[in-house]
């Protein structure tokens, strides 16, 4: 037998759904994958369900609905000034994973390199290999994941094609500053590279972090692709919408990717996710507030158990240090399925969001979670603790 394409062959199952598998088997509190407790938002979940039984439910135009489109073209401007021509700058895709697909199928060629941020979304580096493009990989500097600069220019080169900025940031909840962004615009410039923005958790941001697009600042309006999802900004993560924004000249090779990988986005959905850009400032500036309180309950009760939180500006995520709680050569990874087996708590392994040598240390939580799922892990771990005595969750 002939055997299947061998770059892809070599991951294994995405760790999200290996470990929401271990979650469902063993009956644990998954803070594991990133999805919120709650429903989504009612107004949306009922123009979906209005659309589906009187709408028109066949293909929508390849783009996207116009109602959908002059949406995020409206957002982009109330939130950020950019001015975009909806009819040739915007398009709908299903889900920011088909964006980011659709990105890199129609901007890179075999031979391309592309910078990436690690710790990195797990879906960038297998789709741009099975391409034939060459991620280089730089590393943040935790706790404070802090951007080594010269580490960065070092990856830069004319064989550069792209860089891939995640922010805010899944796992480490960073937020990038103005001043690190002028940094990546300068060395964009200077290779003549193009930027895709990663922006899922653009209003998922705490206290004095403000989220900036690297699409606003000098130069990079012309150089970028910048991506949004209704699954975060809506806590709607099964609907799969996304949205890009890109000056017409990188969207047409975009576009001609997303018309061979899914062509459309169901028409439904769509329509309730213009309706939700639509809302009132209130609504986007309500979002941040709840989930920087379900962060600190989660980092107050891990820090009474004696796990420090790395610091966190965004997203649904905390990464944790669970150093003291490792067996002696215990990895990452070993770690969080004992912790399924003998804690009951789902968490991700840090490992997964790098290249090769991870830090083995570390671990992901989603707080994204109703009090009382945050709380019943809390007792969880309090509870693998006392049976360990104290220092480990096991022994
Ligand atoms: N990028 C990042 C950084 C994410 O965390 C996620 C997870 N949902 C995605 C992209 C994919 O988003 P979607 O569910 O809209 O495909
Ligand atoms: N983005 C989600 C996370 O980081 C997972 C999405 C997925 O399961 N592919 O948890």
């Amino acid at each position: 037998m002939k055997s299947g394409n061998a770059t892809l062959s070599g991951y294994g199952t995405t760790i999200f759904e290996a470990m929401s598998v271990l979650a469902r088997e063993h009956a644990a509190v998954n803070l594991g994958q990133g999805f919120p407790d709650d429903r989504g938002p009612e107004l949306l979940r009922r123009e979906a369900a209005a659309y589906v039984v009187d709408g028109h439910n066949q293909y929508p135009p390849m783009m996207g609905t116009p109602a959908l489109r002059q949406a995020v073209a409206a957002h982009d401007r109330r939130f950020y000034g950019l001015e975009v021509d909806w009819q040739t700058e915007v398009l709908v895709t299903s889900g920011a994973t088909e964006a980011l697909m659709d990105c890199f199928l129609g901007l890179l060629e075999a031979g391309d390199e592309v910078v990436l941020i690690e710790p990195a979304y797990d879906t960038y580096a297998p789709v741009i290999r099975r391409l034939g493009a060459i991620p280089r990989p730089v590393r943040l500097v935790p706790p404070a994941w802090q951007l080594p600069r010269e580490e960065v220019e070092a990856a830069f080169s004319t064989r550069t094609k792209l860089l891939v900025l995640n922010s805010p940031m899944n796992p480490t909840g960073k937020v990038f500053t103005r001043e690190e962004l002028a940094f990546l615009a300068s060395l964009l410039e200077r290779y003549d590279a193009l930027a895709v923005c990663d922006e899922v958790y653009e209003h998922l941001v705490f206290g004095e972090a403000r989220h900036v697009p690297l699409m606003t600042l000098p130069g990079m309006r012309e150089r970028t692709a910048r991506i949004g999802s209704a699954g975060k900004t809506f806590s709607l993560t099964g609907w799969k919408v996304g949205y890009i924004t890109a000056p017409a000249a990188l969207l047409r090779p975009i576009t001609k990717a997303h018309q061979f990988v899914t062509f459309t986005t169901p028409p439904n959905l769509q329509h309730a996710v213009a309706a939700g850009l639509g809302q009132g400032d209130g609504y986007f500036a309500g979002l941040g507030a709840p989930l920087a309180r379900s962060r600190d309950r989660l980092a107050a009760g891990l820090a009474a158990l004696g796990v420090p939180a790395l610091p966190c500006e965004g997203t649904y995520f905390l990464v944790l240090d669970v150093g003291r709680w490792q067996r002696e050569g215990e990895d990452d990874l070993a770690f969080c399925k004992r912790l399924v087996v003998e804690g009951g708590v789902v968490l991700i392994p840090m490992s997964a969001f790098y290249d090769a040598s991870p830090p083995r240390n570390l671990v992901r939580a989603c707080f994204c979670k109703l009090d009382s799922t945050i709380d019943e892990a809390l007792r969880r771990l309090g509870a693998a603790v006392q049976r360990g005595g104290g220092d480990s969750v096991e022994r």
